[in-house]
Order: C-alpha cells, then structure tokens, then sequence
C-alpha cells in the first residue's frame, strides 16, 4: 500500500492533536506534533531567561537540547529535551502564552521547520501544526484545515487542563485563545492560514470520532489512488 503525507493545520485547540494521533495509530503512520517543537524552544528560551532580544542565544540552547519524542509507559508520546522529559511542562501556562513571540522569529522557524522536514521524508507521515500545508509539506497529498468556534476551542482547552491538573480559568482561556490566533495569523514569516489547496473543515458541534471519520476517508480515497 502506498503511504502518503497528511498535513492537519488550524488554530489554537481546534483538536488538531487529539485526532492526527487517533489517524497515525489507525493508518500506522508517525505522528509529529510540531507545536510540541515551538513550545520546547519557548521552555528553553524561559527557562534560560531569554527575551525576543536574544535570538542567537536562544538557537544555541535549541541547538545545545535537542528536541525528540519518545514514549510513555502508557503509550502516549512524550517530548525530550536535552534528555529531560518536559512533556507537561511544555503545556504550563507560561510556556502557553509565551510561545508566540518565539514561534515568530524566523531563525527558529528556519531550525525546526528543517528538522519536521526530515523527519518527514520518509512519507507514511501526519504532523500538526500552522504552517505544516504552506511551508513544511507543500507537497503533502491530504491538507486539512481545522477551525473551530473560539467557545468550543476554550471549552475543550479547559477539559483536557482539568484532566493534567492545570489550573485554568474559562474566561481567560477564551482571551488567550483568541489572543495566540491573532498572534499566530498576522505574524510576518509562515503566519496561520489555510493552503490553497486545503480543505477546511469546521468541526464546531462534531465529535472527534466525526473529525476522524472525515479525515479517514479522503485519506484512504487518495491512499487507494496511488
Ligand atoms: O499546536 P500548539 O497549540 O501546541 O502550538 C503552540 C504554538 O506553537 C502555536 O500557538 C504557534 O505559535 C506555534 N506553532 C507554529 N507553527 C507550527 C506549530 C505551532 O508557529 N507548525
């Protein structure tokens, strides 16, 4: 069977994540959570006290920590950083709400767009991201762009916070969803934004398993076109 690449972009919790992985285990594809990259680099950039004045000094502890994936005893898939698991917290509120300005510098973009592309070269790949459509796999055969009402997107945020234990208040979930969209979308280098050739699909009021079965098909029609 021929295996394809599956680009899934959108905004912030527009379920991008939770259904690329249930698509990756059924089509045993590899799954890359290039958020997971942009929130690595902003854990190191605050962990080292980093500010968007001191971009060299941020790609040289990206290129001191390496970011890979490795697996939990459960199977879920954790993020490694310079041997540390920061998988939780890489999902912190700090790391949430300063990941934008170091998405937006174009150095690290270049850095990490380059490693998502060669991880990606060996096809039977899904990867979520902004740009994953427009800049990291223009020649992805399936483009997905997910989007969701932003009450729906808080409201979904604000479960899955309460099952890791983080503390989160609804409301203010809604501004900083709304705030890292716009951030997100009108930043200069590979802002948020449908490819040309994607299809957008708003799943506000559809279930995962409906997003899934969505996804699933046009996969499989072009899967079973090769
Ligand atoms: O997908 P997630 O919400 O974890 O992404 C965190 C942040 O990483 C986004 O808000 C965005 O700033 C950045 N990002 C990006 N390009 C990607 C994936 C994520 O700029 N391909």
């Amino acid at each position: 069977m021929k295996s394809i690449k599956i680009a899934i972009d959108g905004p912030a919790s527009s379920g991008k994540s939770t259904v690329a992985k249930i698509i990756a285990k059924n089509l045993g594809y590899t799954y890359l959570d290039t958020g997971a990259m942009y929130r690595s680099a902003a854990y190191l950039a605050l962990q080292n006290g980093l500010t968007d004045q001191d971009v060299p000094a941020i790609l040289k502890v990206l290129a001191e920590n390496p970011i890979s994936f490795g697996k939990a005893k459960d199977g879920t898939q954790t993020v490694v950083v310079g041997g540390k698991d920061i998988s939780l917290a890489i999902r912190q509120n700090d790391v949430t709400n300063n990941v934008s300005w170091v998405s937006a510098i174009p150095e690290v973009r270049r850095e990490l767009v380059a490693q998502q592309q060669r991880i990606a070269e060996g096809g039977a790949i899904i990867m979520d991201g902004r740009d994953i459509g427009t800049v990291v796999l223009p020649n992805a055969e399936l483009k997905i762009f997910l989007i969701a009402s932003v009450e729906e997107r808080a409201e979904r945020r604000f479960k899955e916070n309460q099952e890791k234990g983080i503390p989160t208040d609804l409301e203010t979930l809604k501004k900083e969803i709304a705030e890292r969209d716009y951030k997100d979308s009108h930043r200069e280098v590979s802002p948020l934004k449908p490819a040309e050739d994607a299809i957008v699909f708003d799943t506000t009021g559809i279930d995962i398993d409906g997003v899934v079965s969505f996804i699933s098909e046009k996969a499989k029609k072009i899967i079973d076109s090769k």
